[in-house]
């Protein structure tokens, strides 16, 4: 048998491993971050069930990190993919930690002791990391990563307390690039997605209102692990949010910007509401919505018990611009869409759900595997093999295809693992 490979380790990337695995076939799960998890690893509960995401992320994550058939090469990068179907070449080029992954044991005493902090990206940038960091409580592989960007020692030659606190000594100034070659037969790509930057929508006053977050910016807010550790505190001056308004089609919808639905944001801004109602029973929330696209199985079930036992409004409108009132609390003026009268909204704290977009990257990974995107810049499948790229041999899975939610990443996932188990053959 042949080995495969996969590109990015999200939930779409880790199902296709597993699958592969557990058929025999040696997988290679190569992933950008110096972790797997992929976003999935950033949210706090799921829609429909609102289950801790962590918690059933996790023993997936741990499930690829033991498996005996697959290697996991974290902080790496596919740089080249040469010949056909069944035998392809891969090189991969795995950037350096600065810490032997074999010696360091996650204990963390190097991040107390670092100087340096820098935003966080895990956590949007809502609260501060060290140089050195393990990118989130847990990632795997358990090792930490140096930055060489804002590293002292990397920029200035001088510092190395990382290399007099590691008893294990596992610090490596001297790690350099690695470039692996190899030979599968089989690609399955599962690169994911990004978020429209609403800087650019001035209307909806992202930089100018300081209570005015992204949706994955509130997960982090919601989140035990996360910079407020739970509590729904806004960041102007950290007062509990209770009546929270929640911004629908930011950059999606819209033909200035993303044409097509972001197919989640309707259910992650319920649950988001739900959530807000079961951390603090007397906040209220408002969603200012398009038209609902809830289509999945309980998902309307779960939109009525919104409404009904958690204090959740559904506003059809279309948001006119979010201008900052005294306080720092945001006024969201809107069209109400049943009236057809202008109106407004006082809230704490308002949360946009920007569009799903495709990775500027999935482009040039896109020209070294020899895939097609479509028209919006996402990996182009074929309409009646809905896994398969343009390019023999190679599939497609989760976000990287489009907007999805989990279990729709889920079922792609395992069905592109089972179109390349035929070529690995
Ligand atoms: C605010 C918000 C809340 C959500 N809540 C829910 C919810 O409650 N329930 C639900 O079902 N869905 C929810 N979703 C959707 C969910 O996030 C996605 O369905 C899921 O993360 C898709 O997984 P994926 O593996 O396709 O992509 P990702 O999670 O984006 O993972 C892709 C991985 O690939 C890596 N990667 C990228 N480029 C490369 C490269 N060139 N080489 C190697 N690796 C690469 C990335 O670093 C990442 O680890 C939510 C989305 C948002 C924005």
């Amino acid at each position: 048998m042949k080995d495969a490979l996969v590109i990015g380790g999200g939930i779409a990337g880790i199902q296709a491993s597993l699958d592969l695995a557990d058929m025999g076939i040696q997988v290679h799960l190569v992933e950008r971050l110096p972790t797997i998890g992929g976003r999935m690893a950033q949210l706090d509960k799921t829609f429909p069930t609102n289950d801790c995401s962590t918690c059933i992320l996790s023993p997936k994550m741990n499930d690829c990190a033991r498996h005996s058939n697959i290697t996991l090469h974290t902080y790496a990068d596919v740089t080249a993919l040469e010949g056909l179907a069944g035998g392809f070449r891969a090189a991969v080029l795995k950037h350096p930690r600065y810490v032997d992954e074999s010696r360091c044991t996650g204990c963390g005493e190097c991040v107390l002791k670092c100087p340096t902090r820098v935003a966080d990206d895990f956590n949007m940038g809502l609260q501060e990391r060290k140089a050195i960091y393990l990118y989130f409580p847990q990632a795997i592989p358990q090792v930490m990563t140096i930055d060489p960007d804002h590293c002292i020692y990397l920029q200035r030659g001088k510092c190395r307390v990382c290399v007099k606190t590691c008893q294990a000594e596992a610090i490596d100034f001297e790690q350099t690039e690695q470039r692996i070659e190899l030979d599968v037969g089989a690609v399955v790509v599962a690169t994911g997605y990004d978020f429209f930057d609403p800087r650019g929508l001035t209307q909806f006053g992202y930089e100018q209102c300081a209570n005015v977050i992204t949706a994955l910016e509130y997960e982090r807010l919601l989140s035990a692990s996360g910079p407020t550790e739970g509590n729904l505190l806004r960041p102007s001056d950290g007062r509990p949010a209770k009546r929270i308004g929640f911004i629908q089609c930011v950059g999606s919808r819209d033909v200035r910007h993303q044409l097509f639905c972001s197919a989640v944001c309707c259910m992650h801004s319920s649950k988001q509401a739900v959530l807000a109602a079961e951390h603090d029973p007397e906040a209220e929330s408002y969603i200012f919505y398009t038209d609902f696209r809830a289509s999945g199985k309980g998902f309307r079930e779960y939109v009525a018990r919104a409404e009904r036992d958690y204090s959740v409004h559904y506003v059809r409108s279309r948001v006119a611009r979010i201008a900052q009132g005294e306080n720092d609390n945001p006024i969201i003026h809107y069209e109400d869409v049943e009236t057809s009268r202008p109106a407004r909204m006082t809230v704490d704290l308002a949360v946009l759900a920007t569009s799903l977009i495709p990775r500027p990257e999935t482009a040039e990974l896109a020209r070294v595997l020899g895939i097609e995107v479509d028209s919006y810049g996402f990996v182009k499948t074929n309409p009646l093999a809905p896994v398969d790229t343009t390019r023999p041999g190679i599939f497609a899975a989760g976000c990287c295809r489009g907007p999805f939610d989990i279990p729709d990443s889920v079922v792609q996932g395992s069905a592109a693992a089972a179109r390349a188990a035929r070529f690995v053959e």
